[in-house]
C-alpha cells in the first residue's frame, strides 16, 4: 500500500503569517497571549504553547492585562469592541489579522455607512463573522441558505451581498442567482484585491476556493483518502466534502488515533491531505503512523 502526503495540502498564506508572527513575539521577551484558538488545528496550537504562547477568552482580558502580556489577534480578526477593550485596558495587541478578512472588513464598513442593506453568506457565530458584524454595527443579515435568504432580505433596499472566506462556490453561486431575481439593486462584491489563484469572483478566499480543484484531481487518483483538519475548520469541511464528492472513500480526521483499519482494506493508493489549518508536518506523521500500523509504503 502507498501512502502519499498531497503536497500542496499545509497552511493557507494567511495562517502561515499568523504563525510567524505568532513565532516571532514569543521570542521577544513578554509574554503573549491569544484571543481565542489561534487556528482550528489542535497540534499545532500544542506545539505552539509549548513555545510559551497561551490562549485566552475575551473575559480574561483584565487578566492579561495584568500580568502585562501582549495579546495576539488571530487571522479571522476581531470587531473593534475589542480594540476598544485592549485600549481601555492598556494592553498591546498584535494584530495577526489576515489581510484578505482585513479587507472584507473594511469593505463591509464601507457599504454599511453608504446604507445598504449588508447580507453575508457565512456562519453568524464564527469566529470571522462575528468579526465582520462588529464593523455595521450588527446591522447585517447573515445566511446559510438560499431559503434562509428569500425570507429575511428586504428586496426593496439597495443592497450588497459578501461571502465569509471559507464558504462553499457552488453555494454562494446560487445564493447569488436567487437573490439577483428578487433585488432589484443587488452588488455582489467582486474585489480584486481577494482574487484568489483561479480567479475566484466573490469574496470566498482564493486559498480556499483555488484548491478544490486541485483536490479533486488529488482525490479521484487515491482509492483512499485522510482528510486530516480541526473539527472546528470551516474549509476542512468544506474541502472535505470535495473530496469525498470524487471519492467515497474519503475519512475525516483530527488525530492519527482515529485511523481505523477497515479503512484501508484492498487499497493500493492511500491519499493524506487537509485543511488550510493543517500543518505539513502533521499530515507527514499521520501518514507515518499509517505505514506503521497498517503496512503501508
Ligand atoms: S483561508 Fe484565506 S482568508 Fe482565511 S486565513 Fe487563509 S488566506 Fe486568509
Amino acid at each position: 500500500m502507498e501512502v502519499i502526503v498531497d503536497p500542496q495540502a499545509g497552511f493557507c498564506w494567511g495562517v502561515v503569517r499568523t504563525v510567524q508572527i505568532a513565532e516571532q513575539s514569543l521570542q521577544e521577551g513578554t509574554p503573549v497571549y491569544v484571543l481565542g484558538a489561534i487556528i482550528h488545528n489542535p497540534r499545532e496550537i500544542e506545539r505552539l504553547e509549548r513555545l510559551g504562547l497561551r490562549t485566552i477568552t475575551h473575559e480574561q482580558l483584565p487578566e492579561a492585562a495584568r500580568e502585562g502580556a501582549r495579546v495576539l489577534i488571530r487571522a479571522h480578526g476581531e470587531p473593534p469592541s475589542t480594540y476598544r477593550q485592549a485600549w481601555q485596558l492598556g494592553i498591546e495587541l498584535i494584530d495577526a489579522t489576515c489581510p484578505i478578512v482585513a479587507k472584507l472588513q473594511e469593505r463591509v464598513r464601507k457599504f454599511y455607512l453608504q446604507g445598504y442593506q449588508i447580507v453575508i453568506f457565512g456562519k453568524p457565530q464564527h469566529p470571522e463573522i462575528v468579526g465582520v458584524r462588529g464593523v455595521c454595527n450588527d446591522d447585517c443579515i447573515i445566511v446559510q441558505s438560499v431559503d434562509e435568504a428569500l425570507t429575511r432580505v428586504d428586496f426593496r433596499r439597495p443592497t450588497v451581498l459578501f461571502s465569509q472566506t471559507t464558504m462553499d462556490k457552488t453555494a454562494f453561486a446560487e445564493l447569488v442567482e436567487a437573490l439577483r431575481q428578487h433585488v432589484e439593486h443587488l452588488r455582489v462584491e467582486f474585489p480584486e484585491e481577494l482574487v484568489g489563484e483561479f480567479h475566484a469572483k466573490d469574496t470566498i478566499c482564493g486559498q480556499v476556493s483555488g484548491r478544490e480543484h486541485h483536490l479533486r484531481r488529488f482525490a479521484a487518483a487515491c482509492d483512499v483518502v485522510i482528510f486530516v483538519a480541526g473539527r472546528a475548520s470551516s474549509n476542512g469541511k468544506v474541502l472535505c466534502e470535495v473530496c469525498r464528492s470524487v471519492n467515497p472513500r474519503t475519512y475525516f480526521i483530527e488525530s492519527a488515533e482515529e485511523l481505523c483499519a477497515e479503512w484501508f482494506e484492498g487499497a493500493s493508493r492511500v491519499g493524506v491531505t487537509g485543511a488550510t489549518s493543517t500543518p505539513q508536518w502533521y499530515m507527514h506523521e499521520v501518514a507515518r503512523q499509517i505505514r506503521q500500523r497498517f503496512g503501508g509504503a
